[in-house]
């Protein structure tokens, strides 16, 4: 079996791995990425929140986005039995980014790949982890190509970026149950002939169903446009009894007033993906030689797209913090890595419980909305939930609930 030394060995060429590639190359260290797919590859997480921009310009990837054309996102729109209620990022309580994109992922993380490879990361595509073995910090990797052919990559840190595939969480045995599971989601592409012209028809829409059931609607500017529904994994079980995607789909927007008419008698571009209790996490984000970045170490839920932004955020963090210690540096990975992560988790993780127990649906569609509140709230939703200087950021196990119970 060959051998190949790197000095950090990314596992995963998605958004995360990409970002923390892109960063540790830009700082002269040896890094290699290895990803199982060929790209491009279909991944969902098409809705972008504005903090997603500050790590994808810090590694200088924004002017490659700017070109490809996709549709600018510039509010969150919510929709219940009529009622709407949209979040303009310029209209928001911080600073930070006011807009960002809707993207089709199988081209945006294509075209990510692409721009760290252009600055010099090589990616070896088709190629997967099949095992690791640690001694100290260094770690021994053994990967496999499509040909079958392994070798072994010998590195001083691995990142583990590989998203669902969740290889370290899988081969150290940290997976751990997440406490917001239950809920699963379906999904698919249209091609979406009924678009009404302007803003309606490039608009992203979570549209509420009942408590625990929405419909997503994400338009692309080529046409295309993202559906999906997602909640309760009991709710979407009994959408189909014999767990078929596509009925199960049409169930939904066929329930959706403001969508029906556009979307009900489509053609879906793939059978229907079906995705369930997709909430987890990990007891351990970091160990001797590795961490863990993006959806490897946790994903929450798609209702307020964090998905990404998490992803990049600590795919970048985990890059400054490695590189520095492969300078000699002595890094606190707990306080400088796994808590600060924590702090945006579990600050999106209470927005989440309180979307499906229904207090911020109170809030987000009550008639008399609260502007302040709604600033705030709109500073969650853009991401930057490390935003100290928001209350409902420092307050947030409380401060929905309690505005909720004002409004009884
Ligand atoms: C239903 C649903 C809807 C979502 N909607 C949104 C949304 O609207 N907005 C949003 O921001 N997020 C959304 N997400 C979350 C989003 O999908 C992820 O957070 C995001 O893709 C994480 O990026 P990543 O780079 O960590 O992982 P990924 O994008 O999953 O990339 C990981 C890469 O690792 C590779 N890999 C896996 N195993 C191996 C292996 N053994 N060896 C080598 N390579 C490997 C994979 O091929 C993959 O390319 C959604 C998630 C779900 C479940």
């Amino acid at each position: 079996m060959t051998t190949e030394q790197t000095d950090v060995l990314v596992i995963g060429a998605g958004p995360s791995g990409c970002v923390s590639s892109a960063y540790l190359n830009k700082h002269n260290l040896k890094v290699k990425v290895v990803e199982r797919a060929k790209f491009p590859r279909f991944e969902i997480g098409e809705s972008l929140i504005p903090r997603v921009m500050d790590n994808l310009d810090e590694v200088g990837f924004l002017p490659a986005i700017e070109k490809a054309g996709y549709e600018k996102k510039l509010c969150s729109r919510f929709l219940r039995n009529g009622i709407n209620c949209t979040f303009y990022f310029d209209q928001k309580f911080g600073d930070g980014w006011d807009w960002t994109w809707q993207v089709p992922r199988a081209h945006f993380d294509n075209l990510l790949a692409e721009e760290a490879q252009k600055q010099g990361v090589e990616i070896e595509f088709e190629t997967e982890v099949v095992g690791i073995e640690f001694n100290g910090s260094n770690s021994t990797t053994t990967v496999k190509d499509k040909a079958g052919n392994l070798k072994q990559i010998q590195a001083k840190y691995v990142i583990d970026s590989s998203g669902y595939g969740r290889v370290l969480p899988r081969l150290l045995n940290i997976d751990a149950p997440s406490n917001l599971t239950g809920n699963s989601s379906i999904f698919t592409h249209t091609k979406d002939v009924n678009r009404p012209a302007g803003v309606e028809g490039t608009q992203i829409t979570f549209e509420v169903i009942e408590q625990k059931l929405w419909l997503w609607v994400i338009p692309f500017s080529d046409g295309v446009t993202s559906l999906g529904v997602a909640g309760d994994t009991g709710l979407i079980e009994a959408l189909s009894e014999t767990g078929d995607g596509d009925e199960a789909l049409r169930k939904i927007i066929n329930r959706s007033d403001h969508f029906r008419d556009r979307f009900i008698n489509n053609e879906f571009i793939f059978k229907p993906l079906i995705k369930k209790n997709y909430a987890c996490t990990v007891s351990k984000q970091y160990g001797d030689g590795f961490v863990l970045t993006g959806n490897s170490s946790g994903f929450l839920d798609p209702v307020f797209s964090s998905g990404v932004s998490l992803a990049t955020t600590s795919g970048l963090l985990a890059a400054k913090l490695v590189t520095r210690e492969l300078n000699g540096e002595k890094v606190d990975w707990q306080t400088e890595y796994a808590d600060y992560m924590d702090k945006g988790y579990e600050v999106f993780s209470t927005y989440v419980k309180e979307w499906y127990n229904g207090n911020l649906q109170k809030l987000f569609f009550h008639p008399n909305g609260n502007p302040d509140v709604k600033l705030k709230i709109c500073d969650v939703l853009a991401g930057y939930v490390w935003n100290e200087n928001n209350p409902f950021v420092t307050r947030h196990e409380r401060i929905v609930t309690n505005l909720a119970l004002t409004l009884d």
